[in-house]
């Protein structure tokens, strides 16, 4: 009996041990990472004292708090709260979200932490430091802590992915081992020209250039696109990023004007349809394109698929309409209005005004309708129109100064799409 019991009680021991380990795995293994990473970097001298530092990242799963997370990492209350009423002009770390993690520093000599950063979004994040002595000097300096929110350190690399659509563009990523993140981005730089619930078809070629942002060795995520080439239906486009000035930054043609329009190709995001439809004609031949009988698009959509301005204007209609059930029109010049139908749910009010790609509603069935699927009409002078058909003049133009710099900088990303 007595070595069952002795028996048990080891078991309970490795237990213990074993949660113990898993509770700090990561912080075991940032720490090693981290001095890993610290030894094979050749930094200045003055960097020296701070590679013996401790990094501790602590992962926000579901339902925790900031309280919860600083008490788990044995920060006093005092102290968590001297962190965030530093950071509260800045971000409430209220708003923390899973997935993403508060990462401390703590001085290896005293253990104190001296550090608290946490990753905002993908281009920021919120760095508080405890002021240093010189600091304490300052008049200025009330709180023991500074915070500020600054770009994240990315180290960047450039590129080159491609792809052949054989079934879907997705796919082709998939098949490609393409991050799909980057193939939403490139999407969205065609999303003026390019209707990726319709157009597409089998045999369409991309090929983009494209920021690889890593933290410490480590891939992270994609960053801009820079230049991308999709070959639709034979015919190819082009789009180049480039900064012209304040108001006019994107994606340009390779004969300098801006491939943003008046109009996005498709009320339903590349982003939102991409996983689930298959190739351009198989789409067509499922759900009705517009013909003389049908002067309208329809986008099967998973149910709560989120539906886009394709333009900016004003919500002139937003209600239950016999047959094309819950239904809103935009009217966005003298010219131009478009009717989205068989919603399942509104996110705007008549009389609101409305931007370019904001969500209006979510795709239903409302109305007569076999299955989930957006209606679309663009109306033009009263009169209905295929929105795939219309031609729209080019965004503006870059500005005749910065016309050298953009050639210069569009020559070496054309040869590399090539
Ligand atoms: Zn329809």
């Amino acid at each position: 009996m007595k070595k069952y019991i002795t028996l048990f009680l080891f078991g309970i021991i490795v237990l213990i041990l074993g949660c113990f380990f898993l509770w700090h795995k990561n912080a075991i293994k940032a720490y090693f990472q981290k001095n890993s990473s610290n030894y094979s970097n050749e930094s200045a001298a003055n960097q020296a004292e701070e590679k013996k530092d401790i990094i501790i990242k602590i992962p926000i799963v579901a339902n925790s708090t900031y309280g919860e997370l600083m008490a788990q990492a044995s920060t006093s209350p005092t102290l968590a709260n001297r962190i965030y009423e530093a950071a509260k002009p800045l971000y409430d770390l209220v708003k923390i979200r899973q997935g993403h993690s508060l990462e401390l520093t703590y001085n290896k000599d005293t253990n104190e932490l001296k550090k608290f950063v946490y990753k905002i979004n993908s281009e920021d994040e919120l760095y508080v430091a405890k002021n240093t002595a010189a600091d304490k000097t300052s008049t200025t300096s009330v709180s023991e802590w500074t915070a500020e929110i600054k770009p994240i350190p990315y180290e960047v690399k450039i590129k080159i992915a491609q792809g052949e659509v054989k079934s879907s563009m997705y796919q082709a990523a998939i098949d490609n081992d393409v991050d799909i993140r980057a193939i939403i981005d490139l999407a969205d730089a065609f999303q003026w020209t390019i209707d990726f619930a319709m157009d597409p078809r089998v045999g369409d070629i991309f090929k983009f250039v494209y920021e690889e942002r890593y933290l410490d060795g480590e891939y992270i995520c994609p960053g801009k696109i820079l230049a991308g080439l999709y070959v639709n239906d034979n015919t190819p486009y082009e789009v180049y990023y480039f900064e012209d000035s304040e108001d006019n930054q994107g994606y340009f043609d390779k004969d300098g004007n801006s491939v943003q329009k008046m109009f996005l190709k498709a009320p339903v995001s590349f982003k939102y349809i991409s996983s689930g439809y298959t190739t351009g004609p198989r789409y067509i031949a499922a759900f009705q394109a517009y013909t003389s009988s049908h002067m309208a698009i329809d986008y099967a959509a998973a149910y709560g698929t989120p539906i886009r301005a394709v333009g900016n204007g004003k919500i002139t209609y937003a209600q239950y309409k016999s047959g094309y059930g819950n239904t809103i029109t935009i009217r966005h010049n003298e010219t131009y209005s478009t009717n989205y139908s068989h919603l399942s749910k509104f996110a705007v009010k008549r009389g609101q005004n409305v931007s370019q790609g904001e969500i209006v509603g979510y795709v239903g069935s409302s109305g007569y309708s076999t299955g989930p699927h957006l209606h679309y009409e663009m109306v033009k002078y009263g009169v209905k129109v295929n929105p795939l058909k219309e031609v729209l003049p080019p965004g503006k133009p870059i500005k005749a100064e910065n016309k050298d710099k953009f050639n210069e900088e569009i020559k070496k990303y054309s040869e590399m799409i090539k």
